[in-house]
């Protein structure tokens, strides 16, 4: 994060802004609306501040700039369009500890203006830090569209009640779903069409009708993260994870995703390496089960989707057991997000009429298969857990009648910047990874598909978006904060 982002009160406080044209005209309005003091210093001044000078409503001196303007200010923005001068308030600002905005110059900046979404008291700001401002602009002119224009009727609605709710709800997080159903429910639509007076009785209402105690069952929801990139999360996977109180989550889930979980909730990390499971199964079941009988919602978080080979059944039979409550949201599967970023279609009209997912997991050093099914012709396999018995794969199916010249494919951590495709054949691939020593998890293809790579690649994992990546989750991490606590 190159700059901090905070909310600034400057009611009452005496700001100035240098320069006298239709920029500083514009700085002269933000400030203004925000309860700002102004004061202009410039030799001349355009019509809109002249007309604000003459009803009273901004201080200014007219001249050249002076270091005694800055006396006593909270504040200074810089818009003239003399370098000189711009720095010169830039310099006297910054020794005197005073915030100051250059415009459009973000080196001499201590701060920097971002694109505003208005919905007071609700105000979204988006910056890039002064590099690219219209790429800023663009950011708000998409949450424009996303925030009702009601927003901000709806933050003080909630401000009124705020109290109330805390003095029947004294359980934070029965407090937090209250809040959760009335801003997400008829509540806030009555809000937005104009129905103000509907949407405070039906608020009273609402809160009578509640008890206040904890909930007795909370719910769990078994939740497929995908294989990597955020961005193939599923809506309802994303809306789950953001109102979880608590999320139990493995090795395979990528931090990406477990970023976008809900920030105050518990997080538990169940371990589940392979070989070393840190918590054995039995209890990751019966904790998922006591956390929800607890009253909490439980997001029980899974690398691609639950019901492929991700022990998901297992969870569920224990939930049902126990009569907890569940819903699950499928995931994409490693073999799917694997092949679609590699480019190897899993199935072709020329190449391949089935495919099949198998586990690759060695049990006592061998891999039980059906090899003679894995080894029919027109066919995909995919194994999954399948590095360490590569070379007993790969031998069992040319022993089994694959030829020795099959195409197969390892890949490394699908879908994230750290993605790597060795590419060979059944008789080659084995020597290829371990030289190259992949990191996991990684996924082996085998098949005719596998040569469809060379052409059909197109994913270009890079470092600098993992830069970026952790870039931006630190950064929304430090902007959004809880409004209902
Ligand atoms: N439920 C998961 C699979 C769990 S088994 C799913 O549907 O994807 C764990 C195995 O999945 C790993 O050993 C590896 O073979 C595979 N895997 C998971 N994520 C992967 C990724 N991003 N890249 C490659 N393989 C992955």
């Amino acid at each position: 994060m190159d700059f901090f982002p905070i909310f600034l009160n400057i009611k009452g406080r005496s700001c100035l802004v240098v320069g006298g044209g239709e920029v500083a005209a514009r700085k002269v309005a933000l400030l203004r609306e925000a309860g700002g003091h102004v004061t202009v210093v410039a030799p001349q001044l355009g019509p809109k501040l002249r007309e604000l000078v003459a009803r009273g409503e901004i201080h200014c001196r007219l001249g050249q700039f002076e270091p005694a303007d800055l006396d006593e200010r909270h504040l200074a923005i810089a818009a003239t369009n003399e370098g000189e001068v711009n720095a010169q308030v830039a310099a006297e600002a910054t020794e005197r500890r005073i915030p100051v905005n250059v415009v459009d110059q973000p080196k001499l900046c201590s701060f920097v203006v971002p694109s505003i979404i208005d919905r007071s008291p609700i105000v979204a700001a988006v910056s890039s830090g002064g590099t690219a401002p219209v790429l800023a602009r663009l950011l708000r002119a998409r949450l424009e569209t996303l925030i009702p224009a009601a927003y901000g009727r709806l933050a003080r609605l909630a401000a009124d009640f705020r109290q109330e709710v805390k003095d029947k709800f004294q359980h934070a997080p029965n407090r937090r779903m209250f809040w959760e159903r009335v801003l997400q429910g008829p509540v806030a639509e009555m809000v937005f069409a104009g129905q103000e007076k509907a949407a405070r009785d039906a608020l009273t209402a609402t809160l009578a009708s509640e008890s206040g105690e904890p909930r007795k069952m909370g719910e769990v929801y078994l939740v497929g993260g995908g294989p990597g990139d955020p961005d193939l999360l599923t809506f309802r996977a994303l809306r789950l994870m953001q109102q979880a109180d608590v999320v139990v989550y493995d090795r395979l889930v990528a931090k990406a995703v477990l970023d976008l979980v809900r920030r105050d909730a518990e997080r538990l990390y169940v371990g589940k390496e392979r070989d070393n499971h840190a918590m054995p199964q039995e209890d990751i079941n019966q904790l998922l089960a006591r956390l929800a009988r607890e009253g909490k919602r439980v997001v029980r978080l899974k690398g691609g989707d639950p019901f492929i080979f991700g022990r998901g059944g297992e969870e569920i039979e224990t939930l049902t057991q126990e009569g907890v409550p569940f819903q699950v949201v499928p995931g994409i599967t490693a073999a799917s997000g694997s092949a679609s970023y590699a480019g190897i279609p899993l199935t072709h009209r020329d190449h391949a009429q089935s495919c099949v997912f198998v586990t690759g997991h060695l049990k006592d050093g061998t891999v039980n298969l059906n090899w003679s099914m894995l080894a029919q012709p027109q066919q995909t396999v995919v194994f999954y857990m399948g590095l360490k018995g590569l070379a007993t794969i790969c031998r069992q199916l040319v022993a089994h009648g694959v030829s020795p010249h099959m195409p197969a494919a390892l890949v490394q951590q699908a879908t994230t910047w750290r993605q790597r495709v060795l590419v060979g054949t059944v008789t080659t691939l084995p020597t290829l990874v371990e030289k190259a020593k992949p990191k996991p998890p990684t996924l082996i293809i085998v098949g005719e598909v596998v040569k469809l790579h060379e052409k059909l690649a197109w994913f270009e994992p890079h470092e600098t978006f993992a830069n970026q990546a952790e870039h931006e989750s630190a950064e929304e991490k430090a902007v959004s904060g809880s409004v209902t606590g």
